[in-house]
């Protein structure tokens, strides 16, 4: 059992992540930060959703615009289908006459699109700086320096990997080798259902709440047979026997919009919004869950509201872009994010109408930008991980 502080609360000692300039910087260790090639339109441009108009419509049905739910409105006026990644990914697969596929969303996100589609389609990223600060604190090098912990701790053979989508496709790839299996949101509690079918222990990768939560939550798992792997210390920051006692093996990765929530933003709008009802995403941290009403994913979140009765109250945990959208669908609710400070994907928010009407003139002038593609021995050892989620009972 790790600190409590590390158990429950912020790391004491946060994944370093280096902030890169706006689609001008880099990082080749990373999956966010390279240039655009060719000019991009100003943002100030008021021509802007003209040109989205005419470049869409003069592409027809060769491209298919997907959506994330934590997209800007301005983008999100111009997809053909929103969602989460996962039925984004579906969506895409589903249309395989869509010659381009342009993922309003992060890098990951593509990626599965890219596994998921056929030879034929290319995944275009509008702004290739999109990547997610969660899927980058888990790297194919130090997930393999973790199993090789696993193995010398005599634990591997027993340890099945599990990873939520938000995650590259190396690290799908790394679970698909070692026969565990990929999980969203909404599934994770199965996914873990399935994991503990086939092995002892399960290593899972990269979001800790979500893994913690779904265990502890949803499948009578203590807080104590939870361990925290740092990957920044050697050996996990654990010792062999905490790992041999443990059942779950939490990746110290976070998502860093859901993280910001806090036990006080949940007191602070219960005293401001007497009635309120405080419903989260299962990324937030395990004392934010434990003190909210209830717990979804952002399909959920959505359904949730959707169902609710009129001039019922609502605080909201997660992207405010999509928060703000559920406000504005149901006047006859109220709906107040559920903290004070704003809390944007920022890395989601690169994808603006610049980005996407550069992308879709481009792909009109017969030139395909940013083009994501995960490479065939990737690919296929992600797609059975994959697989064996949509096998999932
Ligand atoms: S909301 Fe969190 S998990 Fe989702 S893309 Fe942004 S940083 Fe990644």
């Amino acid at each position: 059992m790790t600190t409590t502080t590390e158990t429950h609360g912020v790391d004491p000692d946060p994944t370093p992540l280096a902030l890169l300039l706006l689609g001008r910087q880099a990082d080749p260790n990373s999956e966010r930060g390279v240039e655009c090639p060719g000019d991009l339109p100003a943002a100030s441009d008021p021509g802007l959703v003209e040109r989205a108009r005419t470049a869409k419509a003069a592409l027809g049905n060769r491209v298919f615009i997907l959506g994330h739910h934590y997209q800007r409105d301005e983008v999100i006026e111009f997809a053909d289908v929103t969602g989460d990644s996962f039925k984004l990914a579906r969506d895409a697969a589903a249309r395989p006459e869509a010659e381009y596929i342009v993922f309003c969303g992060v890098h990951f996100m593509a990626e599965s699109a890219d596994i998921l589609t056929t030879d034929a389609q290319q995944v275009v990223l509008p702004d290739l700086a999109a990547g997610c600060s969660m899927a980058d604190m888990a790297t194919a090098e130090q997930v393999a320096e973790c199993w090789d912990v696993l193995t010398e701790a005599g634990i591997a053979d027993a340890t099945v990997p599990v990873s939520y989508m938000n995650s590259s496709a190396d690290i799908k790839a790394f679970t698909g080798k070692h026969g565990g299996t990929i999980c969203t949101s909404s599934n994770a509690k199965r996914a873990l259902e399935w994991a503990f079918e086939q092995g002892e222990k399960v290593l899972f990768l990269p979001d800790q709440h979500l893994g913690r939560n779904t265990a502890v939550l949803e499948m009578g798992f203590s807080l104590d047979d939870c361990v925290l792997y740092n990957p920044h210390k050697p050996n996990g920051g654990l010792t062999a026997e905490q790992l041999r006692n443990a059942k779950m093996i939490l990746w110290r990765g976070h998502c860093s919009v859901h993280g910001r929530f806090s036990l006080d933003s949940v007191n602070e709008v219960r005293e401001r919004i007497p009635g309120v009802t405080v419903l989260v995403h299962p990324e937030c941290k395990h004392e934010v869950v434990t003190a909210a009403d209830m717990v979804g994913s952002t399909e959920y979140i959505i359904k949730a509201l959707d169902a609710a009765e009129p001039g019922s109250k609502w605080a909201i945990g997660t992207e405010l872009n999509l928060v703000r959208r559920l406000a504005k669908a149901h006047p006859d609710k109220e709906i107040v994010f559920l903290d004070r400070t704003v809390c944007f994907c920022s890395t989601m928010n690169r994808i603006d109408l610049p980005h996407l009407v550069w992308a879709l003139e481009s792909l009109v002038e017969g030139r395909v930008p940013n083009v994501i593609t995960v490479d065939p021995e990737t690919e296929k050892y992600a797609k059975a991980a994959l697989d064996r989620m949509l096998a999932l009972p």
